[in-house]
């Protein structure tokens, strides 16, 4: 039986489901651990030769510009990554043994695992605590991880090469994706320029003041303890938390279980992951949201950000082709998951749904500020340093020295060189949130104008959402619906004006 098109599709989907499934059971602690192998051999065909050669030649065939084109382009970038993850399988097992068995020893004899040493760090209160634990961190990496990420590195940069989808690996990367690397370095760069008045007056301070430490001696370390934050996490107890964002999304007009399709998964259970997570099953028909609060902003934020997936899931509709409903442009679910989350930094809506008050309103946003930035000029240096490190042209023993050079000169905390292979987001996914960062922030703003400041509680906006966005699964790219939403090209402006208001 040959393979065509319509077949190709049918098995994706059910290949989809399975592989779904089998994450969200061990995830969410119903199972020990994933069987994929099994799967991936009864769905061999799915990511053969064969298929990919089938939807290359419908890319190749097809008109740009047209319907058939736009769905290609989506099954090859599918076929892509997923062949690419599949050819890096082995070294990737290798990558999480040794980061589920790595220990970090510091000289007066503590021992953390390995993936629990970042906690360790942000929850440190004592400096000198600090930065020996992120010494004995760096120091195993650099004996350990860093030769499995550079090999990795190479072996996807050499893979994705040799299908000669482009002349490089970043030019197949933009071919597949419908993004432009370098337009969007360039908007980086720009991003960085304009932020640094609002970065230089916010973070002196917040160091002084959080860390006890001057500018000049801050570090990576002190990062992640400077955006902890715990001193609010009081008036965002995780009793409240699902009863309250439930609400805001029904006074939005939006049912939040979809009709039955998103089941919250909110129990206490040995084996659950900490941190929430989506897990769209069947698109749109099952999609789960899985949490296990632990109390505090932190959740507050993550429920948001995970119910956009899940709405954006379940309200897809049920007729568009496999492409539209589960791949595309992942900076469109990242998008709808940032407008949701960014909601913890409306006063309005803070006053609403947490304990805040408005006495702690203020210092809330200006530490909401602070850690908005933070971020985003992290990202902004590390996608452009992430695109130089693709492209080929620095030998692999010159990347550290510009990887710390670009991260600490735009977030003002020297990073360290051991981190250079291990901080990168593997296909780019950085160019992703960073467009999710300026579509919602746009749409925020588009929100506004169209249902007021409190559009998050007017019965109107919920189903302009549902039918404008939402519904449409990811069959657009998220410049495209910049455009037919809000009639404007994706930059960072939307972005930087909303930081600007957090700190007016
Ligand atoms: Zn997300």
């Amino acid at each position: 039986m040959g393979l065509t098109p319509e077949r190709l599709r049918a098995d994706a989907d059910a290949f989809m489901e399975e592989v779904s499934r089998e994450f969200l059971m061990v995830h969410s602690g119903l199972k020990p651990t994933a069987e994929l192998q099994p799967i991936y051999e009864r769905y061999a065909r799915v990511l053969g030769t064969a298929a990919l050669d089938l939807v290359r030649a419908e890319f190749q065939d097809s008109k740009p510009g047209s319907e058939s084109h736009r769905g290609a382009r989506l099954m090859l970038e599918w076929e892509v990554e997923s062949q690419t993850g599949r050819a890096l399988a082995e070294i990737e097992e290798r990558e999480i043994a040794w980061e589920s068995s790595a220990v970090v020893s510091l000289p007066d004899g503590r021992q953390y695992p390995y993936l629990q040493a970042g906690i360790e760090i942000a929850n440190a209160s004592d400096r000198r605590d600090r930065l020996a634990i992120d010494d004995a961190r760096a120091s195993i990496v650099e004996t350990g991880l860093v030769a499995i990420r550079r090999d990795r590195l190479q072996r996807e940069r050499d893979f994705v090469e040799s299908l000669d989808l482009a002349p490089n690996y970043n030019a197949a990367f933009t071919l597949l994706s419908g993004i432009s690397l370098d337009e969007l370095v360039d908007q980086c760069r720009q991003c960085l320029t304009d932020t640094e008045a609002v970065w230089r007056d916010l973070l002196p301070r917040a160091a002084h003041h959080s860390l006890g430490v001057a500018v000049s001696d801050l570090t990576r370390a002190d990062a992640l303890a400077l955006v902890r934050a715990p001193e609010f996490d009081r008036y965002f107890p995780g009793a409240a938390m699902e009863e309250s964002v439930r609400r805001q999304v029904t006074e939005m007009g939006i049912d939040p279980d979809a009709g039955g399709r998103v089941r919250y998964d909110t129990g206490e259970r040995a084996g659950k992951r900490a941190r929430a997570f989506c897990a769209p099953v069947r698109v749109p028909d099952e999609v789960y949201l899985v949490m296990r609060p632990h109390g505090g902003q932190t959740d507050y934020q993550t429920l948001l950000h995970e119910l956009g997936h899940a709405l954006h899931f379940a309200y897809t509709r049920a007729d568009h082709p496999f492409e539209y409903r589960w791949v595309g442009d992942n900076s469109v679910t990242e998008s709808y998951a940032m407008l949701f989350d960014h909601l913890m930094q409306h006063p309005g809506w803070l006053l609403r749904y947490s304990g805040l008050g408005k006495r702690e309103l203020s210092p809330f946003l200006r530490a909401a500020a602070l850690e908005e930035l933070q971020f985003l000029r992290r990202y902004c240096a590390k996608l452009t340093y992430e695109v130089q490190l693709y492209g080929g042209q620095l030998p692999w023993d010159l990347v550290p020295d510009l990887y710390v050079e670009t991260l600490t000169e735009a977030t003002s905390f020297r990073y360290r060189r051991a981190d250079a292979f291990i901080d990168v987001d593997a296909r780019f996914y950085a160019a992703r949130y960073l467009r999710a960062w300026q579509l919602g922030a746009l749409l925020a703003e588009s929100l506004r104008e169209r249902f007021n400041e409190d559009w998050y509680r007017n019965p109107g906006a919920g189903p302009w959402i549902v039918e404008e966005l939402f519904a449409e699964g990811q069959r657009e790219l998220a410049d495209e619906i910049a455009q037919r939403v809000a009639g404007r090209a994706l930059s960072f402006a939307p972005v930087i004006a909303a930081v600007e208001r957090l700190v007016a």
